[in-house]
C-alpha cells in the first residue's frame, strides 16, 4: 500500500510540473552592444531574476535596463527592438524582460529576436571610469592599488597628499553647461576634466563603492543602492595598512560606510537648509590641523537641490556657483605636492516624479557621464 501512495504522489507532482515547463519555453535573443553580439536567453534571464526580479503584470520580470548593463552597455541613448527604436529617456524606467521572453516596453509588448543598444555620442569621448580613481590615488601616494581594483592609473604624478573633491550629482554634461553659463570659474581654472563613466545603477552607494575599491559592482558587491558597505579592500584600508592617514569630510550623514577613514560629519549646524557650507568649514579646519595623506570631501548640495528643483533651474545654478567657490578656496589652501581629483558619483536628469524634479539611477547620458579633473598643486603657484 505504501508503494502505491508513493507512486500516486510522484505522479501528481509530475503532472503539476509538466504544464509549468510547457508554459515557460526556452527562448533566446541576440543583443548588439557596442559592436559585440551577446546571446540573452532563458538561462541568462534566470541568473538575473534572483537579484533583480520584479513583479510586473503578474509575472516575474527583469528591468530591461538591468539586462543591458549586465550584458555590457555602459550608457543608453535608445534601444532598437527588431528595428523599432525606443528613445531611452522615455522608457528607461518602464521596460522589462518577462519570463516568457517577451519585452514589455511602455504600453507595448514585443518578443524581440534582435535588440540593438544605441549608445550616446558622448561615449566615444569617454576615456576614463570612476574605477580609475582608486588606482590613481594609490599610485600617486606610492601605494599598491586596492586588491580587486580593475581601473587604470590616470597620471604618473607622485604626491605627498591627495584631495578628492566629490561633487554629488555634478555630471559631465552639467559641468559643460555650467562652463557655458559661467557658473564654475574656479573649477574651470583647474583645467579640463576627462569625460568618464560611472557604474550602474547611477546611485551614490554604488558609485562610492567603485570609487573606493576601483572595482565594478559585480566585484565589490554593491549592486543596488540599498547596500552601503563592501567586503572588498578600499583605498582607506590600503592607507591604514600602510600606517598613513585618511580623513573624510562628509555631509550630515554617511551615504556609505567609509571603513578605516577618520570621519568628520557636517550637519546643517546653522540651519540654513544645506550642509555644503558646514562641509567647507570642516574641510578648512582639517587642513588647518595638518593636511592628511588622503582627504575626501563630499559636497551633497548639488544633488539635494537638483532633486528638489531639477537641474538647470536657478536654485541649482546658485548651488553650483556656491560649491565652485568652496572648491576654489580649498584648492588655494593646499600645499605644493598635493594632487587634487575633482569628480562626481553620477549626474542627474529632469523628471516629474511627484515632489522630485530631478533624479538619477539610469543609464541615460546625463546620469552616467561624470567629470574626472586632475590638478596638481605646484610650488610655483604659491
Ligand atoms: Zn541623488
Amino acid at each position: 500500500m505504501r508503494h502505491r501512495y508513493y507512486f500516486t504522489f510522484v505522479l501528481v507532482i509530475l503532472l503539476i510540473l509538466l504544464p509549468a515547463c510547457v508554459l515557460s519555453p526556452r527562448w533566446s535573443a541576440t543583443l548588439l552592444i557596442g559592436g559585440d553580439e551577446v546571446i540573452f536567453d532563458t538561462a541568462a534571464w534566470r541568473q538575473l531574476v534572483g537579484d533583480f526580479g520584479e513583479e510586473v503584470d503578474g509575472q516575474r520580470a527583469v528591468p530591461l535596463e538591468r539586462v543591458l548593463w549586465e550584458q555590457g552597455a555602459p550608457a543608453v541613448e535608445a534601444v532598437s527592438l527588431d528595428g523599432v527604436d525606443y528613445a531611452w529617456d522615455k522608457y528607461y524606467d518602464r521596460a522589462w524582460w518577462l519570463a516568457d521572453g517577451r519585452v514589455l516596453i511602455g504600453e507595448e509588448t514585443v518578443r524581440p529576436e534582435r535588440v540593438t543598444v544605441i549608445a550616446p555620442e558622448l561615449l566615444a569621448q569617454a576615456t576614463a571610469s570612476i574605477t580609475d580613481i582608486a588606482p590613481t590615488v594609490a599610485s600617486a601616494l606610492g601605494l599598491p592599488a586596492p586588491q580587486e581594483a580593475t581601473g587604470r592609473v590616470l597620471t604618473d604624478v607622485r604626491a605627498e597628499h591627495v584631495v578628492l573633491l566629490f561633487l554629488d550629482a555634478y555630471g559631465y554634461i552639467r559641468h559643460q553647461e555650467a562652463l557655458a553659463e559661467g557658473l564654475n570659474p574656479r573649477i574651470a581654472a583647474l583645467g579640463e576634466p576627462l569625460c568618464a563613466v560611472t557604474t550602474y545603477p547611477t546611485q551614490t552607494p554604488v558609485s562610492t563603492a567603485s570609487l573606493l575599491t576601483g572595482a565594478p559592482p559585480l566585484v565589490h558587491g554593491v549592486r543596488t543602492r540599498g547596500i552601503r558597505q563592501t567586503d572588498a579592500e578600499t583605498l582607506f584600508d590600503k592607507l591604514t595598512a600602510a600606517g598613513r592617514r585618511g580623513v573624510a569630510v562628509e555631509g550630515g550623514q554617511l551615504a556609505f560606510n567609509l571603513r578605516n577613514a577618520e570621519i568628520v560629519l557636517s550637519g546643517d549646524k546653522d540651519g540654513n537648509g544645506g550642509t555644503d557650507d558646514n562641509t567647507y568649514a570642516n574641510t578648512l579646519a582639517v587642513l588647518e590641523a595638518g593636511v592628511p595623506d588622503l582627504l575626501l570631501v563630499h559636497f551633497h548640495g548639488i544633488d539635494d537641490v537638483g532633486h528638489e528643483y531639477g537641474p538647470l533651474t536657478p536654485p541649482e545654478e546658485a548651488k553650483i556657483s556656491e560649491v565652485d567657490g568652496y572648491v576654489g578656496d580649498i584648492v588655494d589652501r593646499l600645499p605644493p605636492g598635493t594632487l587634487v581629483i575633482l569628480f562626481a558619483d553620477h549626474g542627474m536628469h529632469t523628471v516629474q516624479e511627484g515632489e522630485r524634479l530631478g533624479n538619477h539611477g539610469s543609464l541615460l547620458a546625463r546620469d552616467v557621464f561624470i567629470p574626472i579633473l586632475l590638478y596638481e598643486v605646484l610650488a610655483s603657484k604659491r
